[in-house]
């Protein structure tokens, strides 16, 4: 059987934005939603708890919250990229503070890594990603195609 090494998803006109921040950067990242509010209103924004709740105070933007950071909303963020509901991330994190939910923050880059997905970790990067042309276009997103990784291996495991 063949099967092709990656699967296509499309990420649509309308992206389905997380927006996360450290501490540190929260003030930066409601500066940044500010300053691009024009685009992000034509979005479906999300976030961690504190971050979503600041963004939309300071912005009226509507932010849908998730748990904070801490108590597991990057992770909630990373189970959203796997279903396919979230494919476009803003995640401002502070590389001069260690956190307790250090592991979270690891997995979610990973699996926006797995899933192809846009993922800005400082703001030059959002500010590339947010005038990108792709942000009025549909994108075509390429994921690994893991069964045919697992055909391979039930294969090999069961040969004689
Ligand atoms: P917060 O979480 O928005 O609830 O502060 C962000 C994070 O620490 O990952």
């Amino acid at each position: 059987m063949i099967m092709d090494e990656y699967i296509n998803f499309t990420i649509e006109k309308q992206k389905h934005i997380a927006l996360i921040a450290h501490d540190s950067k929260k003030d930066e990242i409601i500066e940044w939603v500010q300053e691009h509010k024009d685009i992000l209103k034509n979005h479906f924004l999300s976030g961690t708890g504190t971050t979503a709740r600041l963004i939309s105070e300071k912005t009226e933007l509507p932010v849908r919250a998730y748990n904070s950071g801490p108590l597991g909303g990057d992770q909630q963020i990373g189970a959203k990229i796997v279903e396919g509901s979230i494919d476009f991330v803003i995640f401002f994190w502070d590389p001069l503070e260690s956190q307790p939910h250090d592991p979270d923050v690891k997995a979610l880059l990973r699996i926006a890594a797995v899933y192809d997905i846009p993922i800005a970790n400082n703001r030059a990067t959002a500010d590339f990603l947010i005038t990108s042309r792709y942000m009025s276009e549909e994108y075509e997103r390429k994921v690994i195609n893991f069964n045919k990784i697992m055909h391979n291996r039930i294969e090999e495991m069961t040969k004689e």
